[in-house]
């Protein structure tokens, strides 16, 4: 039964169309904090393998502290933020150029994209993102994408690559996210410390059974991450309909490897996802206004229907067309949240009145609604 299941799981990846390929820094850095340019070359020739399938691939890679430390000579040595913001601006330069030289190799093109965590906060920034990706992977070019580490502060960062990671498969609507790491995968126990330890393959929910799984975060000599942020960057991925793959990439072609009958452990996509926009907007932290609405637009949102000026008694905020909103019920309590398709002056205007009155009122033809269906979320 796991046999089949983790057979239809390896078609998972086999023919995933996009492929998001998280590479922590453990695997591409060495002991003397070198390169290891002999295993970064192997990977090629395995996303090469990729694209010849017709999949496209966007790389995550981490490695710009730990290399910008090695050329300071601070590495090893307890570094401040700022010492780290300076080491991920010298070392991103040689990260990216090293995935350059061994991807033109095989004369692909790629494109180094650093990301804030304000870029997949914010909507807009978030879209531009993403067409800049969705641009570069219809030309051909694999992106290579990393935190910008010399800007992110203390408070706004991720931190870790694997959060970023599941942030960007959700975001290209990937369909497979394999985190490269130095470890198996997911064990029952810690696998260093107890020989009863289990290797999981399969974890169809990430519920606190899991969590425990992972134990406490691990200290690494480079990088960010350990088991727990993986936990969490699955969870954000398969809630977006993303499968995830964890497994070993010490060893050459990992990911040949793993086809070939290696181990890992895959987290499963849920099945009814709910669409990867309609993720990024429940997920939102802050909103810039209120629509309250009336009983019988809250019937309509409960029926799947769009918001329209007609079921809106009042309006709060200050908020631009595409700005996120909250929508509370006569209740009260806050029922959905979306995207305003008005700005909070002409929603203020239209509000109350009926859709076919909305020209008269704007002096243009404008969108019937005020939250289209597709830019909303119900809790
Ligand atoms: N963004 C960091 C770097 O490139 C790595 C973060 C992590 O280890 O996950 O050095």
């Amino acid at each position: 039964m796991t046999k089949d299941r983790l057979t239809s799981l390896s078609d998972k990846l086999t023919g995933a169309k996009r492929l998001v390929i998280k590479i922590g820094s453990a695997l591409l850095i060495d002991e003397d904090s070198d390169l290891r340019r002999d295993w970064m070359r192997a990977l090629a020739t395995d996303i090469v393998r990729l694209r010849d399938r017709g999949q496209e691939v966007v790389i995550v890679s981490s490695g710009a502290v730990a290399l910008g430390a090695q050329a300071l000579g601070t590495a090893g040595e307890k570094r401040r933020l700022q010492d780290n913001q300076a080491a991920a601006a010298v070392g991103q330069v040689r990260l990216a150029h090293a995935w350059q030289e061994v991807l033109a190799d095989h004369d692909i093109t790629v494109a180094q994209i650093l990301l804030t965590l304000e870029d997949t906060e914010t909507r807009r920034r978030y879209l531009n993102a993403r067409d800049t990706v969705e641009t570069l992977l219809s030309m051909g070019v694999v992106p290579v994408i990393n935190e910008n580490d010399t800007v992110a502060t203390q408070e706004l960062r991720y931190g870790d690559n694997d959060r970023l990671a599941a942030r960007v498969a959700q975001m290209v609507s990937a369909d497979c996210l394999i985190i490269l790491s130095d470890v198996d995968g997911l064990h029952t126990k810690n696998p260093e410390a107890d020989p009863d330890a289990q290797l999981v393959e399969i974890v169809d929910d990430i519920n606190q059974n899991i969590v425990d799984m992972a134990g406490a975060p691990k200290k690494l000599s480079v990088g960010s991450g350990g088991m727990i942020t993986k936990i969490t960057a699955a969870k954000i991925a398969v809630a977006s309909g993303c499968h995830v793959l964890l497994t070993n990439g010490t060893h050459d072609q990992p990911i040949a490897r793993f086809e070939a009958g290696g181990r890992g452990t895959w987290f499963t996509a849920k099945e009814n996802s709910v669409s990867q926009h309609k993720q990024w907007l429940a997920g939102t932290l802050t909103a810039a206004g209120k629509m309250f609405i009336d009983e019988g637009a809250l019937a309509a949102l409960q029926q799947g229907k769009s918001l329209l000026p007609a079921g809106v008694t009042s309006i709060e905020g200050d908020f631009q067309r595409g700005d996120t909103v909250v929508v509370i019920a006569p209740d009260g309590l806050e029922r959905a949240r979306g995207l305003a398709a008005y700005s909070s002056t002409e929603a203020r205007k239209i509000m109350g009145h009926n859709s076919r009155d909305m020209e008269d009122i704007l002096g243009y033809r404008g969108r019937g609604e005020l939250i289209h269906r597709d830019n909303l979320v119900l809790h």
